[in-house]
């Protein structure tokens, strides 16, 4: 549910309120507005008398969140979210954040130079797998902790912010020491151990949607990371598995403005995994941006048959580059920035 305090309420008396709540099991989660306060509380709902909360001072009114996810509902927090993610980067505002690099970290020398390839071109955030989900357990794997370093270096060289996939709760830590966003993959958006867990850290989650979740499904898994104590959840749209196979997923254009009709937390189009070919790639992240997206997600690669993973759907840097410029023009006529 969501205390509405009255306009101007007194701090000590949204504490009052916190206080009293928390007292009796709930979870409170105070949105301070410019005027107005409210409060979302969670918790089970028949331990409270509702009418002594009424009561107390500064309250106004309480409404009841009617959506299964809460923290992360438009219900409770009408203003998008606009997220802060370290060197200058927001995600949710009026310039678009773009992702982009090589599906995974496959050397030191290969990452620099495409990071500086994808930099060049516009891009303000460096993606990158050090720790990579494959279909096949004979398929490489990514080079883990060397690679975790290898992006942090190339993310500190160009001062920007880099985005890398977490896959074991056991290694949460690890990749939260040099990420800047933590990476749920699509395979892992119902781990809720894992969601979980990095809910417990302050980094930015960039939450992939499940290979064949619903909308719902996937914005339970970001309630998982926000019931932790996590706001800063940004949600990816990367395709979902359909009978269609002309195409490695099929790309949920309307989950875009379904999404921000449901929720204050920003959403990000991956036409590169929502393809799987680099020929529908600009295409399709024209069409996400269009639709309202906060960002894409680009996998980028000077030697695409040479990739150690996703080659197919990789993007040369010519390719990037003329992308790029067609996202400033379609940016601009709705009204945003990259
Ligand atoms: C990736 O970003 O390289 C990746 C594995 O993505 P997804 O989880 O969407 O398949
Ligand atoms: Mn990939």
């Amino acid at each position: 549910m969501i205390i509405i305090m009255l306009d101007n309420a007194a701090q000590s008396e949204i504490a009052a309120v916190e206080e009293k709540l928390t007292s009796i099991g709930f979870q409170t989660h105070p949105i301070y507005g410019e005027k107005k306060t409210v409060i979302g509380a969670i918790g089970d709902k028949r331990q409270i008398s509702m009418s002594e909360v009424l009561m107390m001072p500064g309250v106004e009114n309480i409404v009841p969140i009617m959506r299964p996810y809460k923290l992360a509902s438009k219900e409770l927090k009408q203003e998008k979210s606009v997220i802060e993610i370290g060197h200058g980067v927001t995600i949710g505002g009026e310039k678009l954040a773009v992702f982009a690099g090589p599906c995974a970290v496959e050397s030191r020398e290969h990452f620099l130079k495409m990071a500086r390839i994808v930099k060049a071109a516009g891009a303000n955030i460096l993606r990158g797998g050090a720790f990579k989900p494959r279909t096949s357990p004979y398929a490489f794997g990514g080079l883990e902790g060397e690679g975790l370093k290898i992006m942090r270096e190339a993310g500190d060289e160009l001062d920007m912010p880099i985005c890398t996939e977490v896959m074991d709760t056991r290694d949460v830590d690890l990749v939260a020491e040099y990420a800047d966003i933590i990476q749920i993959g699509a395979r892992n958006m119902q781990n809720f151990k894992l969601l979980r867990e990095v809910g417990r850290h302050n980094k930015p989650i960039f939450l992939k949607r499940g290979l064949a979740s619903t909308i719902d499904e996937w914005l339970m898994a970001a309630e998982y990371i926000m019931s932790e104590g996590n706001d800063n959840v940004i949600l990816c749209e990367r395709g979902i598995r359909t009978y269609e196979n002309s195409t490695r997923n099929t790309f949920d254009v309307s989950a875009i403005p379904v999404t921000q009709e449901l929720t204050h937390l920003p959403i990000v189009a991956d036409p590169s995994h929502a393809t799987g070919n680099y020929r529908y790639v600009a295409a399709v992240a024209r069409a996400g941006v269009a639709a309202g997206a906060d960002g894409v997600m680009i996998e980028v690669h000077d030697c695409p048959k040479c990739a150690a993973s996703d080659g197919p759907q990789s993007l040369k840097p010519e390719r990037f580059e003329a992308l790029m410029k067609e996202l400033r023009g379609i940016a601009a006529a709705i009204g945003r920035t990259i």
